[in-house]
């Protein structure tokens, strides 16, 4: 895999890296999309369903989505037939763990460790590489992400990395995607329902999560609990 990593590695300042071609790239072993099925995400289901349709799409059903997201995989699950893999989290842990569902306010390092960081390492169990759709111009800490990461035994390869708002937009506008719900409302990432708030004009994208928790920035699947790289770049 070593060899695989360096050669997409060089790609890396690419602004047109080929995804069709990733996507069809035998050596990548198993692999799969992870999907928060959030804004913007459409974008890249509809490239993986459209260039590589048997693709599983992994969505983290955390228990604490919004109403509007479920509908919303609802509905991209009926109008694009994604190969969908629903997963979630281990049921005895999270009630042993938290059994009064108030980890997200006293400890939400561990209530994304729980509902989030668990579950997606347990699924990922099968596979060798693994797809996200994450953007450098969402800011924060994706503004260094690479395009192509180590994960622990796993490759990690972030398509999107390098494209920009306005071509995210020209690709739905190009594709006539339907956007999440709550777009229209300035939500402008969208993840749990507890630590989601609409953003004003001028903030960065990402900083309607955990608003109300400045130290917190990611939820730990791509970051560790504590916000520092876990994943070795
Ligand atoms: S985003 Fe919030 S509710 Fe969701 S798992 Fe993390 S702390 Fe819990």
């Amino acid at each position: 895999m070593q060899a695989l990593t360096d050669t997409y590695l060089e790609t890396r300042a690419s602004e047109n890296l080929d995804i069709g071609a990733i996507l069809k790239d035998q050596r990548l072993g198993r692999f799969a999309l992870l999907s928060s099925f959030g804004a913007e995400s459409v974008v890249m289901i509809h490239l993986v369903t459209s260039l590589a349709r048997e693709t599983p799409i992994l969505f983290l059903d955390t228990g604490q989505h919004f109403p509007e997201t479920l509908a919303y995989v609802e509905h991209l699950k009926s109008s694009l037939g994604p190969n969908l893999h629903i997963i979630k989290p281990n049921p005895d842990l999270t009630l042993s763990e938290d059994p009064e569902k108030t980890l997200k306010k006293s400890n939400p390092n561990q209530c994304c460790m729980l509902r989030k960081s668990l579950p997606l390492g347990d699924a990922l169990q099968g596979y060798d590489t693994w797809f996200t759709g994450r953007k450098c111009f969402h800011g924060g800490l994706r503004s260094f992400m690479p395009m192509i990461e180590r994960d622990r035994q796993h490759l990690k390869i972030n398509p999107l990395a390098r494209w920009s708002k306005r071509r995210v937009e020209a690709y739905f506008y190009e594709h006539d995607l339907p956007q999440h719900p709550l777009e229209r409302f300035g939500y402008a990432s969208i993840g749990c329902e507890p630590c989601t708030v609409p953003i004003e004009t001028g903030q960065d994208l990402r900083e309607g999560r955990w608003a109300d928790m400045p130290s917190k920035l990611e939820c730990g699947i791509h970051l560790g609990p504590d916000a520092t790289l876990i994943r070795e770049a």
